[in-house]
């Protein structure tokens, strides 16, 4: 059977009016500045480090570069070993081994996923020199059990925030934990630039390197100190930023709403566990998750039904980056040493969740979802 209605794709981006986009990129016209570091990528970095309150935000091109290029900024000798977790997108682990790194992988948290912070000691050896956890879907990871940790072994924490644009712990947002965390604004996420992404951290110091490192290593007109790639955000990226900016407080309390009526539709249905919500978080409503144990039908079954019924849902994360195919060879691999994040990723759905998502369609998505069956 194909649906033929109203499709419900699992994201929808958030996008300011034509009109005002036109307005923005008017004097990208007048100038013919269109990347480079122009008035539009300076006026978006400025108002950045104000709404994130950091003292440093380093604007590039796709949140991907941006993680490659913080952690190659920290300088970590040949052979280092960072512990990271398997539950999350290609990119993170990716951009470890990109950089010649070892990825060490710790299980995650039953409860909202994240790093298990009672499990990193363990896997500390002398060529451990970083951990790179992931604030997945927005949830915050225990940044103070992670920074004690770091700090008794003296390495860095560089964090995965991709989810995580617009999230607060006791008013602090998630630009500021860590020694640098990594923002997507990619289409898909709650705020975009089309593609792009950054850099956020406190240390004056790596503002010349990482500034340097995205444009191929150019300090001077005849200076270049590293072998760096291109990683610049464009004028126009920078101009979407700057739009979506001034609609994303209204876009998150939209988003809010549908997933506070996911909440109530599905909190208390057997065989249904939602992430728990963390004490004193200001949530940016990213994703939805949903984890199917001992429900009606498996999350195959949901998946494959709601598609049935025009509604996209999406296996995230699965599979774990510790058992992908390109993975096989890394001794430090395979998905039986982190059973927590295997069961979920066997068992989990992310629902549709954007700022437009209407209240009705939610409850459509429900519906369906609670007759699913075997
Ligand atoms: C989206 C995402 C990235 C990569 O960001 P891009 O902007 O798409 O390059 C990295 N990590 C996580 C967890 C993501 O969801």
């Amino acid at each position: 059977m194909t649906y033929t209605g109203d499709q419900i794709l699992v994201t929808r981006s958030s996008m300011p009016s034509f009109e005002e986009y036109c307005e923005e990129i008017r004097k990208l016209w007048d100038s013919h500045w269109l990347t480079n570091m122009g008035v539009e990528h300076k006026e978006f970095q400025r108002q950045l480090e104000g709404y994130l309150s950091c003292p440093h935000v380093i604007l590039y091109t796709n949140g991907h570069l941006a993680l490659e290029n913080a952690i190659a900024a920290m300088g970590f000798p040949a052979g280092s070993e960072i512990i990271t977790t398997p539950f999350t997108f290609a990119s993170t682990t990716h951009a470890i081994v990109r950089n010649g790194f070892v990825p060490v992988f710790c299980d995650v948290r039953q409860d909202d996923y994240t790093m298990d912070a009672g499990r990193i000691e363990g896997l500390i050896t002398e060529k451990t020199a970083a951990i790179l956890p992931v604030h997945v879907y927005g949830n915050l990871c225990d940044v103070e059990a992670i920074s004690r940790i770091a700090q008794k072994y003296h390495l860095k924490v560089i964090y995965d925030a991709a989810h995580a644009f617009g999230v607060k712990y006791k008013g602090i947002s998630a630009a500021n934990f860590g020694d640098a965390a990594m923002f997507s604004f990619h289409a898909t996420k709650v705020f975009n630039t089309i593609e792009g992404g950054a850099v956020c951290f406190a240390d004056d110091g790596l503002v010349d390197i990482l500034n340097d490192m995205k444009n191929f290593g150019i300090r001077g007109p005849e200076e270049v100190v590293y072998a760096g790639g291109n990683a610049k955000m464009s004028e126009f990226q920078a101009a979407m930023g700057i739009c979506n900016l001034r609609h994303l407080d209204a876009e998150i309390a939209k988003r809010k709403a549908a997933a506070e009526r996911y909440r109530e539709r599905l909190e208390c249905v057997p065989g249904i566990r939602l992430c728990g919500q963390k004490e004193g978080v200001e949530s940016n409503y990213a994703y939805f998750p949903v984890v199917f144990d001992g429900f009606a039908a498996g999350r195959d079954e949901v998946f494959a039904q709601l598609r049935e019924n025009g509604i996209t849902a999406r296996k995230y994360f699965y599979p774990l980056t510790n058992s992908f195919a390109c993975y096989r060879d890394l001794t430090t691999a395979g998905a039986e040493k982190t059973p927590v994040a295997a069961f979920l990723a066997d068992r989990v759905l992310t629902l549709p969740l954007y700022a437009d998502l209407a209240l009705e369609d939610v409850d459509r998505i429900c519906d369906k979802l609670l007759s699913c069956k075997r």
